[in-house]
């Protein structure tokens, strides 16, 4: 079983790209979805964050996403710190996940932050420009503004980093979707 990761900018299509591989009988895990409930519901991983954070870091047991925010904001090493207990963890999670999926021929893991190590043996990389993502964010996202969207951009990996690291490229500007999935999936069933 191969493990492979899919990664990209936010609003470069990873999610709509992930849903054409599960119509092939492709497992996929979600790596910010995990990570949400491993925060949420892991006794260790809450342990943490509240030896980190406080107390007030869950309310009656519910995640205070206003008061981490406002936190991590104010401290970057707090953000820092915060990476290092959930990163960690959804790591070992979506490795437990991946061997109890042995028996397909691979596996996809969807996150923004992706590195090249041994957990991951092929890297496919959903790419399309910061224009055109952000023009879908805001249609997807109509809470969020623009300011900010381009501030999530800052932030996350350069389009040359995500090259550098990919084994697969799949352009996100057209309508070609399904023939790119297609050649890639042939290629990871027959390697
Ligand atoms: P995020 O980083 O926020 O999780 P993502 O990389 O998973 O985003 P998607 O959610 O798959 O991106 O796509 C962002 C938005 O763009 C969605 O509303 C999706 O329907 C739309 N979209 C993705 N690909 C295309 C495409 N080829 N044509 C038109 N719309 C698209």
């Amino acid at each position: 079983m191969l493990r492979v990761g899919i990664t990209g900018g936010i609003g470069s299509g990873k999610s709509t790209v992930c849903r054409i591989f599960e119509t092939l009988g492709v497992p996929v895990y979600y790596a910010d979805e995990e990570a949400k409930k491993l925060i949420s519901n892991d006794a260790n991983v809450k342990a943490e964050i509240i030896k980190l954070l406080g107390e007030e870091a869950y309310l009656n047991g519910d995640y205070n996403v206003p008061f981490v925010k406002k936190a991590v904001f104010q401290d970057a090493s707090l953000l820092t710190s915060l990476n290092g207990i959930v990163h960690p963890a959804v790591k070992e999670h979506a490795m437990e996940w991946m061997e109890a999926h042995a028996d397909k021929p691979y596996v996809l893991k969807e996150a923004a932050i992706m590195k090249k190590g041994t957990d991951l043996d092929k890297i496919i990389y959903v790419s399309a420009s910061e224009e055109i993502r952000l023009a879908r964010i805001l249609e997807r996202d109509t809470e969020r503004t623009e300011e900010e969207i381009r501030a999530i951009m800052k932030n996350q990996f350069s389009p040359a980093y995500f090259e550098e690291i990919s084994d697969f490229i799949i352009e996100n500007e057209n309508d070609l979707l399904i023939p790119q999935v297609l050649a890639i999936h042939q290629k990871l069933i027959t390697s």
